[in-house]
């Protein structure tokens, strides 16, 4: 939960430098002897320190309304004999595929992952964590549709969102459109707004050497 995290981090430090700015008063208020001073001199600590965090509560900012928020993704997954391959919904043939809990859709992981991103919550590996039976072979548009919920739930929609696979073999460019018609409809989105791109790792790293498919996406949500 790495924005959560930096969230509740941030609290904190806010509470501490208003408890900070609060006990620099106290003490310019006790330097000049204010009966306030005295007052805070006399209570407790711990009664001290939940003022200064509510106060830092009521004080804190709201969070912004942003017209458009941008999101990054990126998946990996091991190709192994066995296993089915299966790009932004698209099945395709394959001496290998994606190693995963799930059905292992290593486009559709990175676009909801993007969508995640630019809405600052949490990531696909927290909210269906790999240790949940539920989530065991599931079929990614399910991550999808959720991450498309959460999108519409505060607002937003695709501005436009730009994906590039990289994987040695097989060659991706016979599937681009079949993956970018099923995306778009997965995201409610026109064509124009959505772009697959491919590329080769040429030959080298596990990338390279047809042991791995990666992904990444940027997406652009705006405000409806
Ligand atoms: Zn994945």
């Amino acid at each position: 939960m790495q924005t959560c995290n930096s969230v509740s981090r941030a609290v904190p430090c806010a509470s501490s430098r208003s408890a900070a700015r609060s006990s620099s008063r106290a003490h310019s208020s006790r330097a000049g002897g204010s009966s306030s001073g005295s007052f805070a001199q006399r209570r407790p600590a711990g009664a001290r320190r939940l003022c200064a965090a509510a106060a830092a509560a009521a004080a804190a900012p709201e969070a912004p309304v942003l017209p458009f928020r941008v999101g990054h993704g990126w998946d990996l997954h091991r190709l192994e004999p066995g296993y089915p391959l299966i790009v932004g919904g698209v099945d395709i043939p394959h001496d290998r595929g994606c190693v995963a809990h799930s059905d292992g859709d290593v486009l559709l992981h990175t676009v909801v992952d993007a969508i995640l991103g630019a809405l600052c919550l949490p990531d696909i590996g927290q909210l269906f964590p790999d240790t949940d039976p539920r989530w065991k072979g599931a079929r990614s548009d399910i991550f999808l549709k959720e991450a498309v919920r959460l999108m519409q739930e505060r607002g937003y929609t695709i501005g436009n969102i730009d994906c590039t696979i990289i994987a040695q073999r097989p060659k991706m460019s016979p599937h681009k459109e079949a993956i970018r018609d099923n995306l778009c409809q997965m995201l409610g989105a026109h064509p124009s707004v959505v772009n697959i791109k491919a590329k080769t790792h040429e030959k080298v790293d596990s990338l390279g050497e047809n042991r791995s498919i990666a992904c990444h996406a940027v997406v652009m949500l705006l405000k409806q």
